[in-house]
């Protein structure tokens, strides 16, 4: 929502080089493939406009395969396998990306979490000879069926699994930890951990798939007679003809995007992400500690939300409360945006993730100076702030 990552200089200056220069995007493609290969342990990999947009492609590329014919039709899926199996407590908010490939979702499980984790056999009962894919959120912290479990059974029944990992990374195992448990296919978004472009994302997995998803994005202007091929000579002996442009045209990757999130991707396997992660828990406490107690707010420093510390603000609920407080902080000098997802329990949530040193003590003041007003405006006029 707010434009994500900073770009750290490296990435910037890759994407400025980029940007004066030209580059076969096949071969631009053909390179990126081997820098993700090599750091997620997948066979092969493709950029394409964020997570969302890489889902999408996975999404492609189960229900086609290689049948040019069918890449062709899509999303029109008649009489091809159009089904994505999902565990109930999977579906999201960007379930669009699946949808609009043409797929419909079989759910399995339940979502009240007064069960246990469905039994195999419920995910077996959900495939059948229509189903193109079982679709996995690794973000996901809902009771559900372990990724290598799941994996185990969509195998035994010849079921790619395709795995949403937007918002997993850091921590940097986790650039190989669902293809070593055996996805087939795995998203992950650029703009988020990664601090890559924010338009940009990728996808690692089985090479015959990823050719699949890199051919319906491609634009394919083409002659097979003088045809390169999606990532080099091998592709080329699994298609004799090359298809027309593809359903996944429409979230192409522009060649800044691509070399800006590689060179983001080697930039982060590089980084100590624990130091990382210590500096983002004492700027958290540094807030905390800074505004506890101020006008009758009180703040925390909560660590068991996932890597990123968040600092919990509460506002009293008299005048106006977190949700004035919060409209306060966003319309203010300097902007300060928090989360506002907790606001109904009178809680605002500061995510330190892409705060500068510099920015600390402006927002720190901010935090006093909206905490004043909220409860000003309850002694003085007895009406809530805007
Ligand atoms: C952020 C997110 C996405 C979308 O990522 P983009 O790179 O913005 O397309 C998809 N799935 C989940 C779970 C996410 O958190």
């Amino acid at each position: 929502m707010l434009g994500q990552a900073r770009l750290a200089e490296p990435v910037i200056a890759a994407m400025n080089t980029a940007a004066r220069r030209f580059v076969p995007v096949v071969e631009l493609q053909a390179r990126a493939s081997e820098i993700i290969a090599a750091a997620t342990g997948a066979e092969a990999g493709c950029v394409a406009s964020g997570s969302a947009a890489c889902l999408f492609l996975a999404t492609l590329a189960c229900i086609a395969r290689s049948d040019v014919g069918a890449m062709h039709r899509l999303p029109d899926t008649t009489g091809l396998k159009n089904e994505v199996v999902v565990h109930r407590v999977h579906r999201n908010a960007y379930d669009h990306a699946i949808r609009t490939a043409g797929a419909r979702f079989v759910e399995f499980g339940y979502a009240s979490g007064l069960n246990d984790e469905p039994f195999e056999w419920e995910l077996r009962e959900a495939i059948s000879e229509r189903t193109a894919a079982v679709f996995y959120l690794a973000q996901s912290t809902a009771r559900a069926m372990s990724l290598r479990a799941v994996v185990k059974v969509a195998r035994s029944l010849g079921v790619p699994v395709i795995v949403d990992g937007a918002g997993t990374l850091p921590p940097p195992e986790n650039l190989r930890r669902f293809i070593d448990e055996g996805a087939d296919l795995v998203a992950f978004s650029g703009g988020k951990g990664l601090d890559g472009p924010s338009g940009s994302g990728f996808l690692a997995g089985r090479r015959d798939l990823v050719v699949s998803a890199v051919l319906q994005q491609q634009d394919m202007h083409v002659r097979s007679d003088t045809w390169q091929g999606p990532l080099g000579s091998p592709a080329v002996d699994l298609y004799p003809a090359p298809p027309l442009q593809g359903a996944g045209r429409m979230l192409k990757a522009g060649r800044e995007e691509i070399v800006g999130l590689m060179v983001a991707l080697q930039e982060f396997q590089k980084r100590d992400h624990a130091a990382e992660q210590a500096r983002l828990r004492s700027t958290a406490q540094r807030i905390a500690k800074a505004i506890d107690g101020a006008h009758g707010i009180s703040a925390s420093v909560v660590t068991d939300t996932g890597w990123v510390p968040w600092v919990a603000v509460r506002f009293p609920t008299e005048g106006g409360g977190a949700a004035a407080a919060f409209q306060l902080l966003r319309d203010g000098e300097p902007r300060v945006y928090c989360h506002d997802r907790l606001v109904g329990s009178s809680i605002i949530v500061a995510n330190p993730l892409t705060l500068s040193d510099d920015e600390v003590e402006p927002l720190i003041e901010r935090f006093r100076a909206v905490a004043r007003d909220v409860g000003g405006h309850v002694e003085t006029e007895g009406r809530p702030a805007r």
